[in-house]
């Protein structure tokens, strides 16, 4: 079985001889997409991934700061914060670059 799914019923997909081959549809598959294009959706996906986690993590320290009274600690979180800001914004240009 191969990661790549038919485009027309979504099944995965199977390599037969040097066909790809679905058989759902029982018709052989032309992949469009490159390998090239393959790399760029998975660094796309990591990096959406990462910026989830990153935003996740954003709040949390929210809340952690609205209760936070140590001025040490709102130090720390305040790097925190502002590290994953720098962060993220590091993750969007690179997705811009990317697409662009
Ligand atoms: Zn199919």
């Amino acid at each position: 079985m191969l990661s790549e799914t038919c485009p027309e019923c979504g099944t995965p997909l199977f390599r037969k001889g040097k066909e790809t081959f679905c058989a759902k549809c029982n018709k052989p598959v032309v992949i469009i997409q490159t390998a090239e294009d393959e790399i760029r959706l998975k660094s796309d996906t990591i990096l959406e991934n990462s910026e989830q986690i990153l935003m996740a993590k954003i709040q949390e320290i929210n809340l952690a700061l609205r209760n936070e009274k140590d001025p040490d600690n709102l130090v720390a979180y305040g790097n925190a914060l502002s590290s994953w800001l720098s962060a993220i914004e590091k993750l969007r240009r690179l997705k811009r670059d990317e697409s662009g």
